[in-house]
């Protein structure tokens, strides 16, 4: 699930994810199958952040591996990333019952573990996709709410614990899988994307 040069970040994270495996902090921990805490390398320079499992995920414990994890697949392979050279997490690491919208609460129980594994991997860009993810960035990070369609594909410079980090808001894969029009703008972002871990 988790690949690192440095052994101390892997272990870091594995406790990460015993605390999250006995967690039961909100009422998700009482319906999930696995938590899902996210999966690549932990040197990633690219976190790409959704924002709760779904189904398959719950079952597999494993990110994205539904329809808009394909879609995400091909996103990535088509600007010559796979999924080990980032990080791929979500906001929330349990799923919502019949995948509705995590609550408020929900999203705030769950802020200190993303916020620990975000210290572990320490990337140079974090990119949220879809409103969720993004709302809980801007939120979390003073900046002002605005919504995806407005802001995808544009930098928002962050201070965080570890540095300055570049904020890259991507469309949810989901949402260019029911509104297709909406793939283009997706690919020409992810390119970006690429070149943003270079700089
Ligand atoms: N959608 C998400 O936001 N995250 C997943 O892991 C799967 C689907």
């Amino acid at each position: 699930m988790y690949r690192s040069e440095d052994r101390a970040k892997t272990e870091s994270m594995n406790q990460i994810t015993a605390q999250v495996r006995s967690c039961t902090h909100c009422e998700l921990s009482q319906t999930r199958t696995k938590v899902v805490m996210g999966a690549g390398t932990l040197d990633a320079k690219i976190v790409l952040v959704g924002e709760a499992p779904g189904r398959k995920e719950d079952e597999s414990g494993l990110p994205f591996v539904g329809s808009a994890g394909k879609l995400l697949d091909s996103l990535l392979a088509a600007t010559g990333l796979a999924r080990d050279d980032v990080f791929i997490g979500n906001i929330i690491k349990c799923r919502p019952p019949k995948n509705r919208r995590p609550k408020k609460s929900e999203v705030a129980q769950c802020d200190g573990y993303m916020m620990e594994q975000l210290k572990i991997i320490k990337p140079q860009v974090i990119a949220p996709m879809g409103n969720s993810s993004l709302s809980y960035f801007q939120e979390r990070f003073g900046l002002e709410r605005q919504i995806i369609g407005d802001v995808h594909g544009q930098v928002f410079m962050i201070d965080t614990p570890w540095g300055r980090v570049k904020l890259f808001p991507l469309y949810h894969p989901a949402a260019a899988i029911y509104r297709r029009h909406l793939l283009g703008e997706l690919e020409e972002d992810k390119k970006k994307l690429v070149g943003l871990a270079l700089l």
